[in-house]
């Protein structure tokens, strides 16, 4: 096996047997990105001296067995955007530090639509990202390029970000695993925010347990992140072993309604049954509030946007428009030119709906749609213990198909927008391909702070898929 197509797993017991070096990991990385991200574009910013830095660290932890976490600000951050192309953070990402002192070496950062606005990661403001699996389509989005380093070995894992399914969503497209954790189970210290009630930082990675890793390493309470909750944090690795055999899947007929691909529909049943022969019980549930997901995710998603966007002014953060003769002039000059179409889209969206006059129509009344969508998990949840969708209605488009119709796009998060909009957690897992060989995910959604299971279920199937048993 080549030293990129390693798991987490193999990659650590190597190196701490000293069969390979840290450092030889990290090296066979950057030839791999060297080799191949020219077509693929999934990184736009690369780190390799402090890399090689951290990986030699490591080696000496494995001869000597002392802990040293180094630091991990002071890597450029951009966000995907123009505005923030010269932005070199002055302080650690929590979920990037937890996992340095973990042992993780951080080779670089990837590209995104620019503030997580997209479904396809044709909004960056460098440049797409293509899908490893045909250059022809893309990676899906936000996080593509994430998903698509992981999909072509540049990356053992990767973090992404998910406000409306940028997690789950490339992945599916890219086949490999996404798992969005609960809301508040992962701080969001040092993530570049997009909707602060919808924003979650989750791994994105080649098997389930590699995820479950990730996660064991970046969950919990972080007193830089109010949002962080202070709860127990299992261990998810071990709870992988539990047996699936009688748990309750919830099968809802919203997941499988109109605009489903007919091949995806089809995987997906078949991995659904795949899960009854395990032992799993399906169980109808029915999610009613499910059409009017799309309509008040980009409200509240678009509002909260306008607000967090508003610091980006010139004065404070990296671009400001040259030769301005005023301060007005300044501002409009450097947000015009600093921001692409999309993120000026999702700013007078959002303005608009929390305008005086307008809250109450727009913003309120999506809070309202919110909490009927909370409660239809909740009562679903009262009776299953996860609930199986496809994680997209299609498989991956081609570069270009939507980038032009921003309500095609925006469909395209049908099935993942729930569960950021009700803060529970959910995971997409390879499921199968399409006969043009494109992957297909199906999704597992748990209960608030229940991960575990859904692990466990995605666990267990990914498993089946590959021995067949
Ligand atoms: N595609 C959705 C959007 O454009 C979700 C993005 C995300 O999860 N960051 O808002």
């Amino acid at each position: 096996m080549e030293l990129t197509q390693l798991s987490i797993e193999n990659a650590r017991s190597a190196v701490q047997e000293r069969k390979i070096t840290a450092l030889a990991l990290a090296e066979a990385h950057y030839a791999r990105i060297q080799k191949e991200d020219g077509q693929i574009g999934a990184f736009l910013t690369l780190c390799k001296e402090r890399a090689l830095e951290q990986a030699d660290r490591i080696d000496r932890m494995a001869t000597e067995g002392k802990p040293l976490p180094p630091p991990t600000r002071g890597v450029r951050t951009t966000a995907g955007s123009k505005i923030l192309n010269k932005y070199i953070p002055p302080f650690d990402c929590t979920a990037v530090a937890r996992m340095e002192a973990a042992g993780a070496v951080v080779l670089g950062k990837t590209n995104c639509d620019e503030f997580a606005m997209g479904s396809s990661n044709e909004n960056s403001a460098f440049h797409p990202v293509r899908n490893p699996r045909d250059l022809g389509r893309v990676p899906g989005g936000s996080s593509g390029g994430s998903a698509a380093a992981v999909a072509a070995d540049m990356a053992v894992v990767a973090l992404g970000s998910d406000t409306g399914g940028s997690i789950r969503q490339p992945a599916s497209f890219c086949g490999v695993v996404g798992l969005m954790p609960t809301y508040g189970r992962v701080s969001r210290y040092g993530l570049i925010a997009f909707a602060s009630s919808l924003d979650h930082i989750g791994p994105l990675a080649k098997t389930v347990k590699d995820a479950a890793i990730v996660l064991q390493a970046i969950a919990g309470r972080d007193p830089m992140d109010s949002t962080s909750a202070d709860l127990p944090i299992p261990d998810y690795v071990a709870e992988l072993a539990k047996p699936v055999r009688g748990l309750k899947l919830g099968v809802a007929k919203e997941y499988f309604g109109d605009g489903l691909d007919d091949e995806v529909r089809h995987t997906v049943e078949l991995a659904i049954d795949k899960l009854k022969t395990l032992g799993c019980e399906v169980v109808p549930v029915s999610l009613p509030h499910t059409p009017y997901a799309i309509p008040t995710y980009y409200v509240i998603a678009t509002a909260e946007a306008s607000s967090n966007l508003a610091r980006y002014d010139g004065v404070r953060y990296s671009y400001r428009a040259p030769g301005v003769k005023s301060m007005a002039e300044m501002y409009r000059r450097s947000r015009d030119e600093g921001f692409g179409a999309e993120v000026k889209r999702r700013i007078m969206l959002g303005t608009y709906a929390l305008s005086a006059g307008y809250y109450d129509a727009y913003y309120l009344k999506a809070q309202k749609v919110r909490t009927l969508l909370t409660r239809d998990f909740e009562e679903a949840f009262a009776k299953v213990d996860a609930i199986v969708t496809p994680t997209s209605p299609t498989a991956a488009f081609r570069l270009g198909e939507k980038s032009n119709d921003p309500l095609a796009m925006y469909l395209a998060d049908i099935y993942t927008v729930t569960a950021d909009l009700a803060g529970i957690p959910g995971i997409s897992v390879p499921c199968g391909a399409t006969r043009e060989k494109l992957p297909i995910g199906l999704q597992i959604l748990g209960k608030h702070f229940d991960e575990a299971t859904i692990l466990r279920v995605a666990h267990a199937y990914e498993r089946s898929a590959y021995t067949g048993s």
